[in-house]
């Protein structure tokens, strides 16, 4: 998962870059970069480790306000799925050929790029952001250095997902999403310009409401005047990420036209009926387990309370290196005794990945006095990885894959009860006929490639 953003048009492209990945920061907090075009086709970037204000911040963003008329730019948040953390994927990267130069963002992941790399011959070329950049630069000199025409082709050489933005020394600003459609990504041709950033939410808070989502499949050019809309000549079922409504996307973002919120709260009604427990109170797991909670409450009768608060400086736990996702658990939440001491707590969140999170908040509360936590979790058993967007190696770093039932799984959190969600009440609380749900099911959009070749071609 990152969050990548768009912008071309008479505002300061700079700041509104800026602005947009502020408010994508959820999606990565390892580095922040921008590239932007001027108007003459120069492209210039910069990138830094960290969160966006201090990426980009300092002399370095000081000197690309003094390039000179500036046409447009790229953005981009990383959260590390391949390439390893705190390295040189940082992107946009910027590649060039005989005077072609194009910059490239994207969210997702390349799960056959060992084997791209060796298709186009790219020697020395590592991590799939950049060979994707490669990839694409090479396709589009194929094409007649035509990038659009690259990503009509690029789906029949790409396993895997990706939501893309590319800027080009043309220059020309570019948003295309995969024909499965994993990953959100949204436009809006608002005042005198083109917006484009991976959340509607970031849009509506720059004022940019009249947005619309790109398609599955859709490829949007924009060169400063007019808005060219094309489509990928591949065709496949869709399959968006149901994990986007379970933790990743923002509350107040639309996915596919549905609202994340509404569906979350959906997911925690489905929830108190599938999994019901009795208890005193309902505490949410903040923040992404608040509005399944609210949901579980409103089905349970059992009111809901604050019990634990996040302590938002410390970041996201699961999309932090490995190194110090432990140390984050245990310095991210203080907790509410008055709501918690000698209570039956129902301790609701949105999903267990790997369980450290989940087994630490479940004896900090006892600590706090808790008679019995059970906990529900808004989502199903999260058994195999993702090969779309999230940083899961193998089935073995998955609690639910080596937990042998429900029970172990209790067992191993140290909680007196687990329920979870099936995946027939996560497809009802999301109402949309096709979405992915493989880390669920196992059940992957790629015809005939299963979990175990998957894994086999995907090496991180
Ligand atoms: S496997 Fe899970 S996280 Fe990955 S795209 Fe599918 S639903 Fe989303």
């Amino acid at each position: 998962m990152c969050g990548i953003a768009g912008y071309a048009g008479s505002e300061n492209a700079i700041t509104t870059l800026v602005l947009l990945l502020l408010e994508l920061q959820h999606r990565g907090q390892e580095s922040a970069g921008i590239a932007i075009a001027t108007a003459d086709g120069r492209i210039h970037s910069i990138v830094g480790k960290g969160l966006v204000i201090e990426a980009l911040n300092g002399s370095e963003l000081s000197k690309l306000f003094e390039v000179g008329k500036v046409f447009g730019g790229i953005g981009h948040v990383r959260y590390a799925t391949s390439g390893g953390y705190m390295d040189s994927q940082a992107q946009p990267l910027v590649v060039s050929s005989n005077g072609y130069t194009i910059a490239v963002a994207f969210n997702g992941t390349i799960a056959n790029y060992i084997q791209l790399a060796k298709e186009f011959n790219l020697r020395g070329v590592g991590g799939d952001a950049t060979v994707l950049t490669h990839t694409l630069l090479r396709l589009a000199k194929e094409l007649g250095n035509d990038i659009v025409e690259a990503l009509k082709v690029l789906p029949s050489y790409v396993i895997g997902g990706y939501s893309i933005v590319i800027l080009t020394s043309e220059p020309r600003l570019i948003a295309a999403r995969d024909p499965y459609g994993f990953r959100p990504l949204a436009i809006a041709k608002h005042g005198n310009g083109l917006y484009i950033a991976s959340e509607t939410a970031a849009l509506d808070v720059l004022g940019a409401t009249d947005w619309r989502e790109v398609l599955p499949g859709e490829i949007v050019s924009y060169d400063g005047h007019s808005l060219e809309i094309t489509r990928t000549s591949i065709s496949t079922p869709i399959s968006p990420c149901i994990f986007e409504y379970v933790y990743f996307s923002r509350p107040d973002s639309i996915f596919n036209g549905v609202s994340v919120y509404v569906t979350r709260v959906r997911m925690g009604e489905e929830l108190a009926r599938v999994a019901p427990v009795s208890g005193d109170v309902v505490i949410p797991v903040p923040d992404s387990g608040r509005a399944a909670a609210i949901g579980f409450s409103r089905v349970s009768g059992i009111p809901l309370e604050e019990g634990i608060v996040v302590n938002k400086y410390v970041g996201r736990g699961f999309i932090a290196p490995p190194t110090i996702r432990d140390t984050i658990s245990k310095l991210k939440y203080g907790f509410v005794r008055g709501s918690i001491n000698m209570k039956k707590v129902v301790l609701v969140d949105d999903s267990i990945v790997r369980g450290t999170t989940m087994k630490s908040l479940v004896n900090k509360l006892r600590a706090f006095g808790a008679r019995e936590v059970h906990v529900r979790v808004a989502s199903s058993p999260f058994k195999y990885p993702c090969f779309m967007g999230i940083d899961i190696a193998s089935r073995a770093e998955l609690l639910a894959w080596r937990a042998a039932s429900i029970i172990d799984i209790a067992k191993s959190i140290e909680a007196d009860s687990v329920g979870y969600n099936t995946i027939e009440g996560l497809l009802k609380a999301v109402g949309l006929p096709l979405v992915c749900h493989a880390c669920f099911s196992g059940l992957y959009p790629f015809k005939g490639l299963t979990v175990d070749e998957l894994e086999k071609m995907f090496i991180r």
